[in-house]
């Protein structure tokens, strides 16, 4: 089937590449995926979310995809919790890739074709590290195996580093084992009793780098369509990879496209030291709703660094504590005692109370233009025209997806569209009826395509806002039930007559930023 070209940023040639596939309308794919020792946080959550976006963006293009995403579940760090837990590595990795799950499906991320992990790979792991030896590419060393990088000439290609700049002062510690400090271990000795694997060499745990070498090889074969991963791994962990592979495989190609997405800052060098470096996934959701950092994630383009704001007020007296502040142990406007653990689950992030406020509006929109449509239901003839050929924005908001993954290009795309559909919405005489309906149907079909890609705005409006509006009354310190409660006994008063106490109960809403809509049967409110 023909389809439309995809322009992405390829890592290995440095420029935009139109997307082409080894097979006729298949990508293979594969993205390094977590190690599994702790909760993931937002730099997990972008390094998932642009090949997910891509793999969207082709099924839409009616590409098929085969994707795979590894999980590490033995590792340094693993072993080093399990330790210090008292429990064996299995149950540490199981646990968190158990979590990561969770995560990403909350984040509406598509389950990968294949997520295959580390230590049902040993096999292939090891075959390929014997043949890396007897190819005279990789040597055993006491017990482990490294590398020989001096024997791969093209080594340094995708990072633009020189050979002779990684031979000489090389950032490792120097070992003796190694005939030269860049080279890199795909075998680790261990010592006996702690967790690991017999092998040829001896006992041990493989290398890092080795794994996906052996995993992608297994799923995609020795040369597939994209390698995707965060930019912290081109040097060395990706490197490693096409040596390893290439080396292996005596091919030119590993990846044909190298997809690499930026870092998430936390507002730089501002963030206070109280807070560590990172936020998880849970204690940012249990603040803003998942679609709220989809949107968020998507709202810059995935090789851009992407600054995550963060603002902390004293917990007595509310107001803005500087970053500076922030690692004092007294409010410098009331003097109250602060707390590191307390001012940690004060900190709000205002980049997402944005993000928060626009998909809010998406819904908004979307549910105004079903009421509309339902509200007119002679006009159901119509649904030959209103499901025609996409037009506008659909095509305009696709043409910034396939200019490499231009997600903030496509997202400001729909805000003309949005604003003219609200004004269509908001007119009630005039202009030609039929024509309307067909504007608003095609707004809502275009739509439902525009989610797929995003993995946003895909369900029932009514029931996204009133669990947002709910979770946003929760993190400006409202009691929902008891906010619930005062507007049914208002109602309550106003069916009665009551109308002072009816008054007084909506002042007090008022005092709260609670508005209400008032309707036939019944009050909603909102904030
Ligand atoms: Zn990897
Ligand atoms: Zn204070």
């Amino acid at each position: 089937m023909d389809h439309p070209s995809i322009l992405l940023f390829d890592t290995f040639s440095g420029e935009k590449r139109p997307l082409a596939f080894i097979e006729p309308d298949h990508c293979r794919m594969y993205c390094c995926g977590p190690t599994v020792y702790d909760e993931s946080h937002l730099g997990h959550a972008r390094a998932a979310i642009a090949p997910d976006v891509l793999v969207r963006l082709l099924r839409h293009l009616n590409v098929r995809v085969t994707y795979v995403r590894n999980i590490t579940d033995i590792d340094d760090k693993i072993v080093n919790r399990a330790q210090a837990e008292g429990v064996g590595p299995e149950v540490i990795a199981s646990r968190y890739a158990e979590r990561y799950a969770e995560d990403m499906e909350r984040l509406g991320m598509l389950v990968p074709s294949e997520e295959p992990r580390v230590t049902a790979h040993l096999g292939e792991i090891r075959e390929m590290i014997e043949a890396l030896i007897s190819k005279g590419l990789a040597y055993a060393a006491e017990g482990s195996v490294y590398f020989r990088v001096a024997s791969f000439p093209e080594y340094g290609r995708l990072s633009k580093r020189r050979p002779e700049d990684l031979m000489v002062g090389a950032r490792v510690e120097p070992d003796a084992r190694k005939e030269n400090p860049a080279d890199f271990a795909l075998w680790k000795a261990i010592e006996p009793g702690e967790p690991g694997f017999d092998s040829p060499w001896g006992y041990g745990r493989p290398g890092w780098h080795i794994e996906c070498s052996a995993m992608s090889t297994c799923l995609l074969g020795p040369t597939f369509d994209v390698h995707a991963g965060g930019m912290d791994l081109i040097f060395p962990h990706h490197e490693n990879e096409i040596a390893q592979a290439q080396g292996v495989h005596g091919t030119s190609t590993y990846a044909k496209h190298w997809m690499h997405n930026g870092f998430v800052n936390f507002a730089g060098e501002k963030m206070s030291k109280s807070f560590g470096n990172f936020f998880s996934i849970r204690e940012v959701l249990h603040l803003y709703a998942a679609e709220a950092l989809r949107f968020f994630l998507l709202s810059i383009h995935y090789r851009s660094g992407l600054n995550l704001d963060t603002e902390v007020r004293c917990p007595a007296c509310k107001m803005l504590l500087l970053p500076e502040a922030q690692d004092q142990n007294v409010c410098s406007h009331c003097g109250a005692h602060l707390q590191a653990e307390e001012l940690r689950r004060q900190v709000r992030f205002p980049g997402l109370e944005e993000a928060d406020d626009r998909v809010a509006y998406v819904y908004e929109t979307i549910r105004k233009a079903r009421t509309f449509l339902d509200a007119h239901p002679g006009e159901a003839e119509l649904n030959g025209v209103v499901l025609g050929p996409p037009q506008g924005l659909l095509s305009s908001f696709v043409d910034a997806m396939r200019d490499d993954l231009n997600t903030s290009q496509a997202l400001s795309v729909l805000s003309e569209p949005f604003k003219e559909i609200n004004r269509l919405l908001h007119t009630k005489k005039g202009g030609d009826a039929h024509a309307r309906y067909r504007v608003v149907g095609q707004f809502v079909e275009d739509m439902r395509s525009v989610g797929a890609i995003l993995g946003l705005f895909l369900e029932d409006p009514d029931v996204y806002l009133e669990r947002r509006r709910n979770q946003k009354a929760a993190r400006i310190g409202l009691d929902v039930d008891r906010v619930n409660e005062l507007v049914a006994q208002r109602w309550a008063c106003r069916t009665a007559q009551d109308w002072a106490q009816a008054d007084a109960i909506r002042d007090e809403l008022t005092s709260l930023q609670v508005t209400l809509l008032d309707g036939p049967t019944g009050s909603d409110w909102t904030l």
